[in-house]
């Protein structure tokens, strides 16, 4: 079996890395100033030339690109060639405001597919493996990146696109999936419907799936790899930068190596935008080190990760980044405090309760409510209401010592939670709505 897709260049030096990146930078900032008059413009106003660029040290003179900046360029603003040369767009799933747009050419696609490939190979994927692709197929970029991937790797591919789990389920045991690649709350809806029908762990042929395009935990990660008896790697991109698989998951499961030699990463204070150093918490900033047709240079993702160049067990050198604990805006400030929806997700299934939760929050006489919605599995319903009450208080209890805050807690009957066939919807602030 293939430990690595592109071998040279995932096991490459430190110096043979900081070699290309070196090189790309430079080509690519001269190509941005000369193809992107929006960015042109940023430059010339923070001073900058492309002369003043001579090394990837050198990125931190470049100003900053933000979701703003891709709104208010939309749609062509920041375009880097003719569009006769692109060959494809795609669209984020808006799950923060108006969508934004990226264009592809031939060589993007390709880059950003084995990326993808390189992500299959690390969760131990080849030619034998059959590769069940139930990301959305369509204008979001998991369907196609990770269907291109497959591909590359030579994998048999299932395009499923996303829904109709019943269908999904009839696939995967007919065809005998080997590799499952949705979003992790999809993973654990089929992993839940999987039981209702009888299917016991290992009566699947899944041994490995590529999970991501929005938050998990690693409790998430124990239960979909005992529900559907498979190690869970996560996979993480943004269409900003092509897609998923600007970094990935190894063996070691211990954080995503970012595919540094597409992309150079920065962690940045984001109040200050200050560059951090290794090992700081902050804001994922990503610059596209070759792409043509929609190429950002430092772009703020308003993820937030930590960098760590500690060395990996998987002979992977490029570096490697930490799941994303919450988007910055992700981040809800109730009643004083900071709560990442990771955290509430975290104390859940530790005290045992399934991924299926929401949370709503909302304002009451100027004091902001803070309700978690949570479904109790089965073996734990009691007739007796204070029993309820009292599995209530306690998870009250230990999202308080999580937190610093009390929400109120709501058990509710088994199945009462929409599910996800993509990236579910965990936070309901209708605060917003007042403002
Ligand atoms: P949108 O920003 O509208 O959701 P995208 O579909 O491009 O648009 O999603 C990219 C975002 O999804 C990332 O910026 C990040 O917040 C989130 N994301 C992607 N992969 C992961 C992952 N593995 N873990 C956590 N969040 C992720
Ligand atoms: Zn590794």
């Amino acid at each position: 079996m293939k430990r690595y897709y592109q071998p040279e260049i995932e096991t490459a030096s430190r110096e043979e890395i900081l070699k290309i990146q070196n090189e790309k930078i430079v080509k690519q900032v001269k190509y941005v100033y000369d193809n992107v008059p929006y960015y042109r413009n940023l430059m010339d106003q923070k001073g900058v030339s492309p002369d003043d660029i001579r090394s990837v040290d050198d990125i931190k003179k470049l100003p900053f690109l933000t979701k703003d900046d891709l709104r208010e360029a939309y749609p062509y603003g920041l375009l880097g060639t003719d569009l006769k040369n692109c060959v494809r767009i795609h669209s984020t799933s808006g799950t923060t405001g108006k969508r934004v747009v990226a264009f592809y050419t031939q060589h993007d696609i390709d880059i950003w597919e084995d990326c993808c490939a390189r992500a299959i190979v690390a969760a131990g994927g080849d030619d034998e493996d059959v590769c069940q692709v139930c990301y959305g197929y369509g204008l979001f970029t998991g369907g196609s990146g990770l269907h291109g991937g497959s591909h590359k790797v030579g994998c048999l591919t299932l395009p499923m696109s996303s829904g109709n789990t019943d269908r999904q389920i009839q696939f995967m045991m007919d065809m005998q999936a080997t590799i499952l690649c949705c979003t992790p709350s999809y993973a654990a809806f089929i992993g839940e419907t999987l039981a209702e029908k009888g299917y016991k762990p290992e009566d699947n042929k899944l041994k490995a799936g590529i999970f991501g395009a929005e938050p998990w935990t690693e409790e998430m990660r124990a239960e979909i790899e005992k529900s559907l008896g498979i190690k869970a790697y996560d996979i993480y991109g943004l269409t900003e930068t092509s897609g998923p698989g600007v970094a990935f998951e190894c063996e070691a499961q211990k954080g995503m190596h970012i595919n540094e030699d597409h992309f150079y990463a920065e962690v940045i204070d984001p109040d200050t935008g200050e560059v951090l150093p290794e090992g700081s918490k902050g804001e994922l900033v990503f610059t596209s080190l070759d792409k043509e047709g929609f190429p950002l240079l430092r772009y703020r993702t308003k993820d937030i990760c930590i960098l760590s160049r500690e060395k990996c067990s998987c002979g992977r050198t490029h570096v490697k980044m930490t799941k994303p604990l919450g988007r910055s805006d992700d981040m809800m400030i109730i009643r004083g405090v900071n709560v990442f929806p990771s955290q509430i997700e975290t104390v859940l299934l530790k005290e045992g309760y399934t991924p299926n939760y929401q949370i709503v929050v909302d304002r009451k006489n100027n004091t902001d409510t803070f309700d978690i919605y949570v479904e109790f599995p089965k073996e734990m319903f009691s007739d007796k209401i204070s029993e309820m009450q009292n599995r209530e208080q306690d998870l009250k209890a230990a999202m308080r010592s999580m937190l610093g805050i009390g929400p109120k807690i709501h058990l509710v009957a088994p199945k009462t939670i929409q599910r996800s066939e993509g990236k579910a919807v965990r936070v309901i602030d209708k605060r917003k709505l007042h403002d």
